[in-house]
């Protein structure tokens, strides 16, 4: 069933070519990226991006040794702006520390990051999957409304059981989770939105419309 819903939705909305990123430091950016959007749009964090880019600050040195105050500044379109700051200089110092994270195992690498603070689940799992390439599924608020409004799952269910779900289901590849993820953000917004427009959803003789 899940990689029949995959199918149907990368013949839909096509590749969706997920984490964008504009600076050559493409995996810091993606960590960056990947807390900046914590409980705030995307367009938010672009923005704050740009700031950061203009700065030359994605690097992890450089956010590190940053002012954390003027940091803020930088990202206030991000929201929680002081908070963030916070958590970006405590993520660069991680990185510095630990070189080479990407030859480790996902299950070393996840614990680690876990034990970041500020760093939860998703946060964990986009930058396994979107920065280092560890394919560890990430599971958001619109994973759990649309795979329980299909039938799959109850609206409770908790993030690693769901998780589990989609890796007992899949192919372990990277590329499926990073596509599967970036189109199941790409329905909840045409779609399976708080309203859904079930009508011309292309998963519409899939789903229970479980609401
Ligand atoms: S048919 Fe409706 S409820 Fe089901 S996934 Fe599509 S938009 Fe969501």
């Amino acid at each position: 069933m899940l990689d029949k819903i995959y199918n149907i939705l990368y013949k839909e909305f096509g590749p969706q070519k997920w984490w964008p990123t504009t600076t050559k430091n493409k995996q810091f950016e993606v960590i960056l990226g990947a807390i900046l959007t914590q409980n705030t749009s995307w367009k938010n964090v672009e923005k704050a991006i740009k700031n950061l880019k203009q700065k030359n600050l994605i690097h992890p040195t450089k956010i590190a040794k940053s002012n954390q105050k003027s940091l803020a500044k930088l990202i206030k379109p991000s929201g929680y702006y002081n908070q963030k700051a916070d958590r970006l200089k405590i993520i660069a110092n991680f990185i510095i520390k630990n070189k080479n994270l990407e030859k480790q195992s996902i299950k070393i690498i996840r614990n680690k990051l876990l034990n970041v603070k500020g760093i939860g689940p998703e946060t964990a799992d986009s930058i396994l999957l979107y920065a280092l390439n560890k394919p560890s599924f990430v599971v958001d608020a619109y994973t759990k409304r649309i795979f329980s409004r299909i039938g799959l799952c109850k609206k409770e269910i908790d993030y690693h059981e769901l998780q589990k779900i989609f890796h007992k289901s899949l192919p372990k590849k990277t590329k499926v989770y990073n596509e599967y993820h970036a189109l199941i953000v790409a329905l909840a917004k045409k779609n399976c939105s708080k309203k859904p427009i079930c009508r011309n959803c292309p998963i519409t003789k899939l789903c229970k419309k479980s609401l």
